[in-house]
């Protein structure tokens, strides 16, 4: 927080097409009432969506701040238009969710999220608006690292453990006692604290050092299975594992950062701090107490500069009000207190020269380019390499080989390339242009009108080969342990896999002798190949790469035709017959099964062994059999994916949008244009409880 460089303010607004935020051009229209109604729908959504990749599926797709954004806008429209506001807006409710896997635990204190802040400013106005509550009585803050990791709650009976909870939705968490106890950080009986403090609770952040973080992944590469994206994803995915043996494996840790007692008297956040320390609890020893917003300020600064330094991973600073009585007083807002912010550090940015541009393949042809940078150490990592997208995104920021150029990187965003410095830009330099060949096998590469990627025109280019295989074999797909990115590479160079299907023919004599294997890993290959061909027919539909058929389209088509042998056969029509299907994706199917390649690649799939048809279900238990279905807003009893397998098991269809075709729209809290649409056309609509009785569940 260098004075001055602000990175958000009140009049701020984000611009998405630059992903950054601006200041809001003086006399710019502000939306009127309808716009800012749809408006507040799609922010709703969308932030909701972002909420279940965070929170359930551990797989973030954007960064922070672009997600602190959406929320800054939406808040910005409701606290503009109240009547928008809904008592369950993603504004007024903690993000996560308990899951069904463990059993749920109701919270005896809400645990609450905290207001965020990217701005010296809006940290002055915290300040200020703390003042005013108290009435200019006095108050001191205490400054606290901001962990990013995972927030718990640790439930102690007579000084000894009894029950750990995650934070959940804020009312309700998963009880997960058995994988906390096996973090050493976690005292299982604690000392007694002076006046017989032996019934209290303690929250705190489970979080993994940086070194672990990588050997985890280091090891995950090698066993080909799927990276985690970042420190703090790894340990909330690890918190939810069934196992308590893996979870001790992987090296959790926990500081401590709150007390409470009903039976003790306690006052002061930073006393209580260093009583958890007394009790045997590990608390940041870099907690700092702080007179005024000014040292909060010289505190941010400090840890701005210094974040590397540490050995886990921070995304800002918490800063608290000290007195508890005082907390009291200040009391919460809908989803966090009023006497705490967290000031959030802004990704990290620095300059480095733009060394050449690349060229990577996919597996389905898409030709990215990559900016080969000289290697410069930014948010935590070094960052040598950096995707650029398409041939747009060059043009558009004008990139030039040879010239010095921005990198952004907050801790758990993957690096881009934001700006050049035309200042430093050298005599003579050029604009890139796209190359005409694939670089992987010299066939001529093509931009299809409307789309902004090129693609090979060779389905036999090797880059392809090895990415076909890798998706194939991937957890989504076939899930094979140990044919990971290293292991296709190797069987590749060394000759012995061309194709998906000659991955059924290895014998285990052909990998024993190849670096880094040996009999052991071999029979584990030949074993989870073995295994792999009792996946279901819509994984291996989804493994097969057909453009545009993602894991639900293939999960449709599966159900739809039942078999690899109609499916192949369908007419461009037949499959835009079935609900969800668009003429793009019909296109993309027919193409594919008229492929040379392909019919032969299905009949080895057949003759290994791999499943390729559905298995049939039973017609008893199908009342909804050719019902189709749509889901819009949020469902308080089960998650969408939950709704949408439970619709599926019952011969329904789930489709993403409303047309005169559907039979049914489960409207949820928060609906969108979904509901208006489905009333439009005299859809009839299903509320949750409707819904529940519907499919049984009450
Ligand atoms: P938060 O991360 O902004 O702050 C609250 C959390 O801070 C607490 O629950 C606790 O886990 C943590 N914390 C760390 N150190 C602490 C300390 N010393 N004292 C107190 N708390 C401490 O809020 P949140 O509700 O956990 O998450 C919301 C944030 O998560 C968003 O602002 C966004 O940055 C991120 N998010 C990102 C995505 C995405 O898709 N990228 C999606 C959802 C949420």
């Amino acid at each position: 927080m260098k004075s001055g460089k602000s990175i958000l303010n009140k009049s701020s607004i984000y611009d998405s097409t630059n992903r950054r935020f601006v200041e809001r051009p003086s006399g710019s229209r502000r939306p009127g009432a309808k716009d800012a109604a749809r408006r507040v729908r799609e922010l709703s959504e969308k932030i909701r969506e972002h909420d279940h990749k965070y929170y359930t599926l551990s797989t973030p797709t954007i960064s922070d701040f672009e997600y602190d954004a959406l929320m800054r806008e939406l808040t910005e429209l409701e606290a503009r238009y109240p009547e928008l506001k809904l008592p369950d807006s993603p504004t007024q409710r903690v993000g996560g969710q308990p899951t069904k896997e463990f059993p749920a635990v109701t919270h005896s204190v809400p645990m609450l999220s905290l207001a965020n802040t990217y701005s010296e400013e809006e940290l002055v106005d915290f300040d200020r608006r703390v003042g005013s509550l108290l009435r200019n009585e006095p108050y001191r803050y205490v400054a606290e690292l901001k962990i990013d990791g995972v927030a718990i709650n640790l439930k102690y009976e007579n000084g000894m453990l009894i029950q750990g909870a995650t934070r959940g939705d804020g009312a309700q968490g998963d009880e997960i006692t058995n994988n906390l106890r096996t973090i050493r950080s976690i005292p299982l009986r604690c000392a007694s604290a002076p006046g017989g403090l032996l019934d209290f609770e303690v929250r705190g952040e489970i979080f993994i050092q940086k070194k672990d973080f990588q050997k985890m992944n280091e090891e995950r590469e090698l066993a080909g299975e799927k990276l985690f994206v970042n420190a703090r994803n790894s340990t909330s995915g690890t918190l939810k594992l069934q196992n308590p043996k893996i979870v001790a494996s992987r090296r959790l840790n926990m500081f401590s950062y709150f007390l409470r007692s009903d039976n003790v008297e306690l006052k002061s956040h930073y006393e209580n701090l260093r009583l958890l320390r007394k009790m045997g609890f590990v608390v940041n020893e870099h907690i700092r107490l702080c007179n005024t917003i000014r040292d909060v300020k010289t505190y941010c600064d400090e840890w701005e500069e210094r974040r590397e330094d540490l050995s886990y991973d921070i995304d800002g600073v918490v800063v608290k009000v000290d007195s508890l009585r005082q907390q009291e007083t200040l009391g919460a807002v809908a989803k966090s207190p009023r006497w705490a912010i967290a000031y959030k550090f802004p990704a990290q940015k620095v300059e480095t020269k733009l060394r050449g541009i690349t060229l990577q393949v996919g597996r389905v042809g898409t030709i990215t380019p990559v900016a080969e940078l000289e290697p410069v150490f930014v948010g935590g990592t070094t960052v040598s390499r950096a995707t650029l997208h398409n041939e747009d995104y060059i043009s558009e920021l004008d990139l030039r080989v040879g010239d010095t150029v921005v990198v952004e990187k907050g801790g758990d965003v993957i690096p881009k390339v934001s700006a050049v410095n035309l200042a430093k830009r050298e005599k003579g330099s050029k604009p890139f242009v796209m190359p005409k060949q694939c670089p992987e096998c010299d066939s001529k590469i093509f931009r299809p009108e409307g789309e902004a990627a090129y693609y090979c025109e060779n389905s036999e280019c090797p880059a392809q080969v090895r990415g076909r295989i890798e998706h194939f074999a991937h957890r989504g797909a076939m899930d094979i342990e140990g044919l990971g990115e290293a292991a296709i590479d190797l069987l590749v160079k060394e000759n012995l896999i061309h194709n998906i299907a000659d991955i059924y023919s290895l014998k285990k004599s052909q990998i024993v002798p190849l670096e880094r294997m040996g009999e052991k890993s071999a029979q584990n290959l030949i074993d989870a190949l073995e295994l792999s061909k009792k996946q279901p027919f819509h994984k291996v539909l989804f493994g097969l790469g057909i453009r545009y058929v993602g894991s639900g389209v293939a999960k449709l088509l599966a159900d739809s035709f039942g078999s690899i042998e109609k499916l192949s056969n369908a007419t461009q029509a037949e499959l835009e017959g079935v609900e969800g299907i668009g003429p793009r994706i019909a296109e993309s199917v027919v193409r594919f099964f008229n492929e040379r390649h392909t019919r032969e690649l299905v009949r080895r799939l057949q003759q290994s062994g791999v499943t390729l048809k559905s298995e049939k279900k039973k017609s008893s238990a199908q009342p909804y059999s050719g019902k189709s279905f749509v889901l819009t807003g949020g469902l308080e009893s089960m998650t969408r994916d939950e709704a949408k397998e439970k619709i599926e098991s019952l011969g329904g269809t789930v489709t993403s949008s409303v047309s005169a075709k559907t039979d049914f729209v489960v409207v949820g809290s928060d609906a969108g244009s979904k509901l208006d649409k489905a009333v439009e056309l005299g859809v009839k609509t299903l509320d949750e409880n409707a819904f529940r009785t519907m499919i049984g569940e009450d």
